[in-house]
């Protein structure tokens, strides 16, 4: 048996049908075969702005004038015609915004109408699509935004340069203020990269510290000029929480579609391997990628991911280098020099690896490892040679910034009965290091348990003044560049007279680094520099060779 419809063919109504309709959230009216309204309910009513009375036996069209070819009209037709239900989203800019419309043939040619203001789940959505495209710091569009984007530019076969920017010392800004510093300086970042934003122009936020520009391109445009203005962005410090302000500087990789590669994901690769390199360079810089480069990017994530390893069965070791006093005689310290024998890229420069370590976070990994193994060392020499002499570790400014590193260095000492007094801490004179509360505790820690501590490189950064007022120091290294100048020209051996008057003028110990030449040993002496680390004496060496040389024939020994 068929159930009974509310609505009959007549367009009669029963009264509980009726009382539903009515009761409806919906609008709902019906038509009858000459489409002239037949039953109105109360939302429809309202929504119309006339009565049923009114309503009731007017023509559509005459109701709706702009009905007449348009969309709705089309999709009326096609319902009746069809004699299938058709439901559609429409917006009526005069009625409340967007409606869903259900249109639904009758059995006597007449239609049901069904309508619910869909407006404000329309804009729900769309902040919903805000949300999913935005990147919620900064406003900016987010990754998968530049991602659309650089797909429909692709679509349209335009050409397009990637600029992929990554910000040098954000987390440095993180650990050595706060967040909310950090996050003032990425909002920052995003309002000055703006002043750039035209309509060839798209900005967006990767994540953390990365942003993206995506510049559509011009016929004989010079992308180095607009790297220039994205350098530029950041001339000037950024304010941080506080009142205080901070450098901050950028890398940023360049590649172009098609000139480089004709595949998106392939572009994003480019423009991050060009990335990495800009990043050698000290400061703000740019690189446009080169097909060279590729290997060298798989080089560093290959480094990178061994770094996360286990390092003990890695091939890692470490070297000392004697520090020579007393007229070239007397050793009075060492230096724990890392190396890297690696099982698939051979040996590796520390210089390679410790910025990796430095820049992809596992240097705290790698240097509690290398510690192990030098207090281990330590304690061995101490038992069975007496030794008492110092051996300097080189720290890079994340591990001075880091809270819980130096707590873990002291237990290790501990765990090792390697007094602190045989531990010197190197710290390389480094743009990035700045004032800090974490630094100056770790320093200050290192002070009170008697751990010594050496400025490495000296000369050569930028804060020269500002460590030797604001560390405990005790220990000056004087860098090879001043040491080679000796013989070569006056101007920078009057410059190397002035560091050795400063550092005697402060009573910290002094040492030259990277002394090669008989003559550089006279001048030093003659201008009372008299401890010497280098070539001269001695390279750095493997435990077993320094163990021969040094403590095998105890006359060397102070
Ligand atoms: P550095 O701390 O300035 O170390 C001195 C560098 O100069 C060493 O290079 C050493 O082999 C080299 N050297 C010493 N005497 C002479 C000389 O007379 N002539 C010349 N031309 N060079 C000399 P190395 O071993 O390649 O280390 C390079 C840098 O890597 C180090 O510079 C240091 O900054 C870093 N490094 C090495 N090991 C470690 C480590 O365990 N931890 C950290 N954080 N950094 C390390
Ligand atoms: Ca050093
Ligand atoms: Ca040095």
């Amino acid at each position: 048996m068929e159930r009974e419809t509310p609505m009959t063919g007549n367009g009669h109504i029963s009264i509980t049908a009726e009382t539903v309709l009515e009761s409806m959230t919906d609008g709902f009216y019906l038509l009858d075969d000459q489409l002239r309204f037949n039953y109105i309910n109360e939302v429809a009513e309202n929504l119309i702005g006339q009565s049923r009375e009114v309503l009731i036996g007017l023509s559509i069209y005459g109701v709706f004038p702009k009905l007449r070819e348009s969309k709705v009209e089309q999709q009326m037709l096609h319902a009746l015609q069809m004699r299938k239900s058709v439901e559609f989203d429409e917006h009526f800019g005069n009625y409340g915004g967007w409606f869903r419309i259900k249109m639904t043939p009758l059995k006597n040619e007449g239609l049901a109408i069904y309508f619910q203001n869909t407006e404000s789940q329309k804009q729900l959505e769309q902040k919903l699509m805000q949300f999913a495209y935005c990147d919620f710091l900064t406003g900016l569009p987010n990754r998968r935004k530049m991602t659309e984007i650089a797909l429909s530019l692709k679509e349209k076969k335009r050409k397009f340069s990637f600029f992929y920017i990554n910000l040098d010392n954000l987390k440095f800004i993180n650990a050595l203020y706060n967040y909310s510093s950090g996050d003032n300086v990425v909002v920052s970042v995003a309002q000055r990269l703006q002043q750039l934003s035209d309509n060839r122009c798209h900005i967006g936020r990767l994540e953390g510290d990365e942003f993206i520009v995506i510049r559509e391109s011009e016929p004989g445009e010079r992308l180095e000029i607009f790297a220039e203005k994205l350098m530029e962005l950041f001339k000037d410090p950024f304010l941080l929480a506080d009142y205080q302000s901070a450098y901050v500087t950028a890398s940023i990789g360049i590649a172009c579609i098609p000139y480089d590669t004709e595949r998106l994901r392939d572009l994003v690769a480019c423009a991050e391997t060009a990335m990495y390199e800009a990043k050698k360079e000290k400061g703000s810089s740019y690189a446009f990628y080169r097909p060279k480069m590729r290997s060298k990017r798989e080089r560093q994530v290959l480094i990178e991911k061994s770094l996360m390893g286990c390092l003990e069965s890695s091939g890692f070791y470490f070297t000392v280098q004697p520090q020579i006093s007393g007229g070239g005689t007397n050793l009075s310290g060492i230096e724990v020099l890392a190396r890297w024998n690696h099982p698939k890229l051979g040996e590796l420069s520390p210089l390679e690896f410790i910025d990796i370590a430095e820049q992809s976070g596992t240097i705290a990994h790698l240097t509690t490892h290398l510690l192990h193994e030098v207090l281990k060392v330590i304690k061995k020499w101490e038992q069975l040679h007496g030794w008492n002499i110092k051996t300097a570790i080189n720290m890079t400014p994340s591990l001075l910034a880091n809270p819980v590193f130096f707590e873990e260095f002291f237990n290790l000492m501990d765990h090792y009965g390697v007094k602190p007094s045989l531990l010197e801490v190197e710290l390389t004179e480094h743009a990035e290091m700045a004032y800090s509360e974490t630094t100056m505790r770790n320093l200050e820690l290192c002070r009170e348990k008697g751990v010594s501590i050496a400025i490495d490189d000296f000369g050569t950064g930028f804060s020269m003044i500002s460590y030797l007022t604001q560390f405990p120091i005790n220990k000056i290294k004087i860098d090879r560049y001043f040491i080679r100048k000796i013989g070569e020209d006056a101007k920078s051996e009057a410059v190397l007279k002035s560091l050795i008057h400063l550092a005697q003028s402060i009573d910290c110990e002094l040492l030259a680094e990277g002394v090669e030449r008989p003559e550089e040993v006279l001048f030093l002496k003659e201008h009372s520099c008299t401890v010497f680390q280098g070539y001269y004496y001695d390279k750095p060496l493997q435990i077993k060779d320094f163990e021969e040389k040094y403590l095998l024939k105890p006359s060397l020994l102070p």
